[in-house]
């Protein structure tokens, strides 16, 4: 494989490959930009289909979250690992150990939090080895970011019902998310006293299950959630559903959810645009997370953990804004936004970030 010719390599600024035969680790750390601060991002755990399929995660997830940070006017820079392994049969504590001491290597440049395919409890362990971890387990500080992350999504959702009915009232519309895990359940759990019709999908059963208990989720099978017939639609599962072949079926006027890179290339950007559907840019909504990690480093009280989040829905409607003047696909214009706050805080915010 020619690495700096792979089509995610988008100048990451290290890539690390770690292994270890006893615990049977063999993970990839990406750090795209540190220009803001230590890289930060979650751990994904996942049985890849092969090692360019990994790469491919962690390249573009980490760039993900290069965007994300400095979009939330984070300290942070763009980070993510990946562990090449099915979660439910090859994770054990000392697997996540190994983990721990490959992210210590790198002296604190990358800090490890979780993702999907790895909890509160696995960075518990991953912190025995060392102390660049967030969103652990039983500490007082709080652990995990899920529900924030779905309390970002949630506020983002309610911006864009503003933007395109002009009200943030949510009864009677109906809302179908894909992916009932960490954030989707706990977006559901927000969603259901608004009023909202809810619906909702999961390969995982006892996880539609629980939602279909707690929440009188209306399920819905497979992928048929993604042209389901509903006013919004929230990816909460994996990436790369918004496609080509997916774009035409989507009848959802909205599309707003937490899952990671859900283009799956930069056309569907503008193709969203042409269907005219408001395409609520990942990375701009599903900050909550990053940002309660960014608050539990400080020490933030959650009144103002809580109160971070609405940076979100206030970033959200000026890239809706701008995408409209500019007859732009909402995500390049994330993106652009992004890139200015790079550019205009370089090196001035280091030292905060190293000290978070
Ligand atoms: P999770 O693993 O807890 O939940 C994902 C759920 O999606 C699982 O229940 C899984 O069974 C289900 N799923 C997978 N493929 C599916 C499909 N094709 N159809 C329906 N369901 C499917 O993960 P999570 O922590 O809830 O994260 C969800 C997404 O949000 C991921 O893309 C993650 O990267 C992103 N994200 C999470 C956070 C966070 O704080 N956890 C922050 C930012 C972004």
């Amino acid at each position: 494989m020619n690495f700096f010719q792979h089509p995610e390599y988008k100048h990451h600024e290290q890539v690390v490959f770690a292994s270890d035969p006893a615990t049977g680790l063999r993970a990839i750390i990406a750090i795209h930009d540190a220009t803001l601060g230590a890289a930060v991002g979650g751990c994904r755990m996942y049985p890849y289909a092969s090692e360019t399929h990994a790469l491919t995660d962690a390249l573009r997830l980490s760039r993900g979250m290069t965007y994300k940070a400095a979009l939330a006017n984070l300290p942070f820079g763009g980070g993510k690992s990946v562990i090449i392994g099915d979660p439910k049969r090859d994770k054990t504590p000392d697997l996540m150990r190994a983990m721990g001491r490959a992210v210590e290597q790198l002296g604190g440049r990358y800090v490890l939090a979780e993702d999907s395919g790895t909890t509160p409890t696995d960075m518990r362990y991953a912190a025995e080895s060392t102390a660049h971890v967030a969103g652990i387990e039983n500490n007082p500080d709080g652990g995990d970011p899920s529900p924030m992350t779905a309390a970002g999504v949630f506020a983002a959702i309610k911006q864009s019902a503003l933007y395109v009915y002009d009200t943030e009232d949510l009864r009677g519309l109906r809302i179908a998310i894909q992916g009932l895990g960490h954030v989707g359940y706990h977006l559901a759990k927000l969603l259901q006293p608004t009023g909202a019709i809810l619906y909702g999908s999961d390969l995982h059963q006892p996880n539609l299950e629980r939602a279909i208990e707690d929440f009188g989720l209306n399920p819905i099978r497979g992928d048929a959630i993604l042209s389901f017939d509903c006013d919004i639609l929230a990816p909460c599962a994996l990436g790369g559903i918004l496609n080509a072949d997916s774009i035409p079926k989507i009848k959802a006027r909205i599309v707003a959810g937490a899952a990671n890179n859900q283009l799956a290339t930069s056309d569907d950007d503008q193709r969203l645009m042409q269907a005219g559907i408001i395409y609520c840019p990942d990375f701009a909504i599903n900050a909550g997370g990053i940002i309660e990690v960014f608050h539990q480093r400080q020490d933030s009280s959650l009144a103002i953990r809580q109160q971070a989040v609405s940076v979100i829905p206030r970033t959200l409607l000026a890239i809706l804004q701008a995408a409209k003047a500019e007859s732009s696909g909402t995500e390049a214009i994330a993106m652009r936004f992004a890139e200015e706050q790079i550019a205009e805080h370089s090196g001035q915010n280091k030292d905060l970030a190293m000290s978070a």
